[in-house]
């Protein structure tokens, strides 16, 4: 058998990872110079919190998600499968006794663990903890009756409440529902209330990265693991200087790693007071196209229109887009607060020099999004070309459980993305390559070389240094086919002459050097050192 990578996850190898390091270094960079610190979340949440938080219309939580239950005991896991394996008949009195001792057994078990909370309390599980004793009673009258009838309408009865047993014992579970973090907000919020961050002065402003999982189908652009550079802002206020400064962020970013031709497009999409409204008036318009004979519209955008309506503006179906285009428009419907707000967010962005495009139809796919969404396009990638979204989440601190009136604001890169785009526009390449081949020959020149490397390493200078003695030709061959700035060569001759012998391989000129003359050497020709 031969092992690959599983469908739409990545290896990410040399020399693209360098790349990949200096978009993370620079990201880093440029959101400590606007007040941002890290946090790090972890890769698994309870499935709830998405579930709350993204919301159960969008296409992440209704088929994106990877969950699963875990096994928080795995002995108790089996108990229960030899439970369900092993059913009990009617006509053996030990065999039944034992297991009815065992079912007991297993339901005490259950109910401990779920009164400390170590389990979830699920319907399901409080099912099987309540309604199983019950069951086991009637299994143990039965049984007794039959014993005097031997009545086959009894057996049968002993059989379907058996099977009941059994459904109850299945449907309890052993373990919490997690998912792998499909974005990051909801963690960061998570993260935000459970450690009481709200009492901090001022705004809370936060950045993470690292990978994401959606069961997505894989193309180029998407993946099912994908990578995202993402910051939120939590606080108090929602002044619209705040979106612009998360903006100016994003774009002194992009500008730092030389991304050209990128585009911000901009919206609002309202709050909890006018959005809808405009979402009642969308929705009648578009029953109104679907009640048609023929409707025009594809399966999608036709089951959205009840799930999430603003998800119809989001289509990129070229039999749609005319449709589309006659439909209400948010920006009609705004009340004066949320026209406000979009008015000066777009004066503060204009402050700060930065432009934009107004799109009416851009929509965030996540539920918890209002008034400002953003979006940042980039050239060089087809139809997967956003490689930012954000927005502003007002409500959803307060819909996680945390304290009322905190709002929020942030965005997600998609890092694999963004490289993409940097490739293609040639900004790809980062040199990384062997400053020094230090080639030695003996054994007196090896104990001379460690010696070496370790000090021009200190220096900075990036050293192959041969674990093995190779011969002199084919020494140089590989500094050569390594891609060595320089092999610096040290034998005994070197050694008598406390120098060492430095050749520069891109034209094969050499010198004689001293130590401190070497290192002089070097820093001149890489300006490292
Ligand atoms: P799209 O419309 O392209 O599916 P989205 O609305 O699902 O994007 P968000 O959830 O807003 O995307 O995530 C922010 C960014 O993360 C996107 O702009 C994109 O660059 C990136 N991204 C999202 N899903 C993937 C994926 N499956 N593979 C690679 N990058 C992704
Ligand atoms: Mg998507």
């Amino acid at each position: 058998m031969k092992f690959q990578a599983i469908k739409g996850v990545r290896d990410i190898l040399p020399p693209e990872s360098a790349l990949w390091n200096r978009v993370e270094q620079t990201a880093r960079e440029v959101f400590r110079t606007f007040g941002f610190s890290e946090i790090r979340i972890p890769d698994a949440e309870h499935t709830e919190l998405f579930t709350r938080s993204v919301g159960e219309g969008t296409d992440i939580v209704s088929k994106e998600m990877f969950s699963f239950q875990d096994h928080e005991y795995p002995d108790l896991d089996r108990f229960r499968g030899t439970l369900i394996f092993h059913q009990p008949t009617i006509e053996d009195r030990m065999q039944f006794d034992l297991y009815k001792a065992q079912v007991s057994g297993f339901v005490n078990e259950l109910s401990k663990h779920v009164s400390k909370r170590e389990l979830p309390s699920t319907p399901e599980s409080l099912r099987a903890i309540t309604e199983i004793p019950t069951l086991l009673a009637q299994l143990e009258n039965m049984r007794e009756q039959y014993r005097e009838t031997a009545s086959e309408q009894t057996r049968v009865r002993f059989e379907l409440y058996a099977g009941h047993v059994r459904d109850r014992l299945r449907a309890a579970q052993l373990g919490d529902n997690l998912s792998l973090r499909p974005e990051g907000t909801a963690s960061v919020v998570r993260a935000y209330i459970e450690h009481g961050m709200h009492v901090l002065p001022g705004n809370v402003k936060l950045y993470y990265m690292g990978p994401m999982f959606r069961r997505e189908r894989p193309q180029r652009g998407r993946y099912r693991q994908f990578y995202q550079i993402g910051a939120e802002v939590l606080g108090t206020s929602d002044a619209p200087g705040i979106d612009a400064e998360v903006i100016g962020m994003l774009m002194t970013l992009f500008e730092q790693l030389k991304l050209k031709g990128a585009v911000l497009s901009i919206n609002s999409i309202g709050d909890s007071k006018c959005r809808p409204v405009y979402l009642e008036k969308l929705r009648a318009a578009l029953v109104k196209i679907r009640d048609q004979p023929e409707p025009q519209m594809g399966h999608d955008s036709l089951s959205r229109i009840e799930t999430n309506p603003l998800r119809v503006l989001d289509s990129k179906l070229e039999s749609e887009q005319a449709i589309i285009e006659k439909l209400p428009r948010i920006g009609d419907h705004l009340c004066a607060d949320c026209r406000g707000h979009y008015d000066e967010v777009k004066r503060q962005l204009t402050l700060r020099g930065i432009a934009y495009q107004e799109n009416w139809r851009l929509v965030r796919g996540l539920d918890y999004y209002m008034r400002t969404t953003f979006e940042i396009t980039a050239p060089g990638l087809g139809s997967q070309n956003a490689v930012c979204g954000g927005g502003r989440y007002d409500g959803l601190v307060e819909l996680l459980g945390g304290p009322a009136a905190t709002k929020g604001i942030g965005f997600a890169i998609g890092t694999d993305r963004l490289v993409l785009s940097l490739q293609e526009a040639g900004e790809g390449t980062v040199q990384e390559g062997l400053d020094v081949y230090l080639a030695w020959f003996g054994a007196a020149a090896q104990a001379a070389a460690i010696g070496l490397a370790k000090r021009l390493r200190e220096a900075g200078f990036v050293v192959e240094l041969p674990a093995i003695e190779i011969k002199f030709g084919k020494s140089l061959g590989l500094a050569d086919r390594l891609k060595a700035r320089h092999a610096v060569i040290l034998g005994d001759d070197e050694l008598a002459a406390k120098v060492v012998t430095v050749k520069r391989l891109a034209d094969g000129s050499q010198k004689k050097l001293a130590e401190p003359e070497l290192l002089a050497y070097l820093s001149a020709e890489t300006g490292k050192g």
